[in-house]
Order: structure tokens, then sequence, then C-alpha cells
């Protein structure tokens, strides 16, 4: 029987623990910790993940700012924008939500935010940190995987990992998280020669492609612990039907909604060969948006001084 790592639990549990910590910062600053988050455009998947972590916020006592530049922004506005928040004492982490529209340089958007607000962890300053496995902002979907894994006490330390994926994003960051709790780190990309066989070998595995339900039964070893970061909305009945023949309950969410989120890994055939795994939805989703609350309060945290992590 294989185990369902409850990605609720961990997020409820990760968000419960940040509440006495905001209380702090309120109490020792006089302030709360204080997100500002930059949407530009319009884009509608944006639009919902804004709202849910100005909602989470909210929920934890986090200060939250939104500012909206419209789709046509420019570069300098952006830079500008952002110039001004890393100037506000009072503005503990700058979030630039992607994709930024088609004119904006992403890349050099995302590096004018100061290293101490950046609580993506996407800056050149933060990865270097990363790398170097010294403390800093670290990228939120990796980090919460590793709160899962923590938390279900699933070792990590001479396991033998493989990770599918090699974005800045999720792959990469993972497969060094994984280095640095002495996982044996196997990354495989879409270049990867018999990605199957290489996936077979791992105690962990971590599917972070964006490819709907890519892993299939032979890719997991048994007894394996396998992640899915994969967010897919499936809309094409043909694919649908083809992809999901063996798992009826989400075939029947199809028909009913006339689409289904699927993760990277077949969602019926990991349950007959891992030991453990996350669901999709209910897994890695969940827990992205709880650790941007643990990178907000720790940079408030660094930068009134309150601790030394
Ligand atoms: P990217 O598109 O940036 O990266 C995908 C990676 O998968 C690339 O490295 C690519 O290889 C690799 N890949 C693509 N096709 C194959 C294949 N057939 N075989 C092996 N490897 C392949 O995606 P992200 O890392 O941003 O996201 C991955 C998934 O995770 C998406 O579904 C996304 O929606 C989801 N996601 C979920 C989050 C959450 O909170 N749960 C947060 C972020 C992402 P190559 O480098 O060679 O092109």
């Amino acid at each position: 029987m294989s185990r369902i790592l409850d990605g609720k639990w961990v997020r409820d549990e990760i968000q419960r623990e940040c509440l006495p910590r905001v209380r702090k910062i309120v109490a020792q600053a006089g302030r709360a910790p204080r997100l500002a988050v930059i949407l530009a455009g319009s884009d509608p998947g944006s639009e919902i993940y804004v709202r849910n972590k100005v909602k989470v916020c909210q929920e934890l006592g986090i200060a939250s700012e939104k500012l909206t530049p419209s789709e046509s922004v420019t570069t300098a506005e952006l830079l500008a924008a952002i110039e001004e928040l890393n100037r506000r004492e009072e503005v503990d982490g700058i979030l630039v939500q992607l994709p930024l529209p088609k004119q904006a340089e992403s890349r050099a958007v995302l590096a004018a935010i100061q290293p101490e607000k950046d609580v993506d962890g996407f800056h050149p300053v933060n990865v270097g940190h990363l790398v170097a496995n010294r403390p800093g902002l670290r990228p939120c979907t990796p980090a919460g995987i590793m709160e899962l894994l923590r938390r279900y006490e699933i070792p990590v330390a001479g396991r033998r990992a493989v990770v599918v994926g090699r974005s800045d994003i999720v792959g990469k960051p993972m497969a060094l998280m994984l280095l640095h709790q002495h996982a044996t780190v196997t990354i495989c990309h879409s270049r990867t020669s018999n990605l199957a066989e290489e996936c077979a070998r791992a105690d962990i595995l971590v599917a972070a492609i964006g490819k709907p339900a890519l892993v299939r039964r032979e890719f997991i070893k048994p007894g394996a612990t396998v992640i899915d970061v994969g967010m897919n909305r499936l809309t094409d009945g043909a694919q649908a039907r083809s992809l999901l023949a063996g798992a009826p309950e989400k075939l029947a969410l199809f028909e009913k909604n006339g689409s289904v989120l699927v993760g990277d890994v077949h969602p019926a055939e990991v349950a007959l060969a891992a030991g453990a795994y996350t669901p999709v939805p209910g897994g890695v989703g969940l827990l992205t948006v709880a650790m941007l609350m643990v990178n907000t309060i720790a940079a408030a945290e660094r930068r009134l001084g309150l601790c030394s992590a």
C-alpha cells in the first residue's frame, strides 16, 4: 500500500509555525512583515496566484501590497518600481509575478531586487548562496518539498535521488537542496537517454517536467518516494481519455468539468509502485505559497536583526 503525502497537512503545519514568528516581529519591531507583489498585465493565471498569495498573507498577519502596472509596462518602469520598493524600509519581501509581459526583461527585473528582499530566491546572489549551501532565501517550491520530506521523516542522506527537470525555478534548486542533504543526485532533462531507466534507480523521484502523466509505472522503483511537481491542465478529450485510461476518477472529473489537473506522474500508476507519493492536486502545489510566507518572515527577521538564521 503506498502512502499519500498530504500537502495540505504540511502546508497547515508550516503556516501554523509562521504565526508566533509574525507575532514576535510585531512585538519587537512594532510592525508586521510586509510583502510587495508586482503583477504586471492581466494574465488570468497570475491574477489567481497573486490573489491567493495576498489572502494567505492576510491569514497570517503579514502585510501585503500589490502593484499592478499595465500590460505595456516597460523594463525601465519596472526597475523604477523595484528601486522604490528596495528603498522602503518597511518592505521586507518583493515578488515579481512571472511571466512578465513579453517586452519586459525578466532577468534584469529580477536581478534588480535587493537580495535580502528576494523572497522568490531567484536573484543570482541567492542562487549563489544556495550553490554554496550558505544561508539565504531559497526558491519556494523545492524548499517546500524539502519541508515535506522532513516532516514525513523520509530519509534523504545516502539515498539516490533523481530530479527530472532542470529549470532555475524548480529542477536545479531541487537537485542542490537534495545534494546538500547528502542524497546522491541525478538530474534528467529532455535530452536524457533512457529516462525511465534513470528514474527507476531513484529512491526519491522528483518530477518537475510540465508534461502530463509522463512518469509511468516502469519509471518508479518499487517503494520509492515520488514527488510530483507538475501542474498540467488537460482540456483535450482525446488526450485525456488516452492518458487517463487507467485513472477512472480523474477521467470522470474530466468528463464532468471538461478539464482536469494532472501532474507529471501518472495518477493511477504511481500508487501501484511508489512507497509514498504526492497527489495532484493536494501535494506540492500547496507548499509554494506557504514557503513564500516563510521567506517573507525570514527576510523580515534578518532585516530587523531578530534572528541569526
Ligand atoms: P520548465 O518548462 O521551465 O522546465 C521543464 C523541465 O523539464 C526542463 O528542464 C525540460 O528539459 C524538462 N523536460 C521537458 N520535457 C521532458 C521530457 N520529455 N523528458 C525529460 N525532461 C523533460 O518547467 P518548470 O520547472 O517551471 O515547471 C515544471 C512543472 O512544474 C510544470 O508543470 C509547472 O506547472 C509545475 N510547477 C509547479 C509549481 C508548484 O507550485 N507546484 C511551481 C512551479 C512549477 P530541458 O531543460 O532539456 O528543456
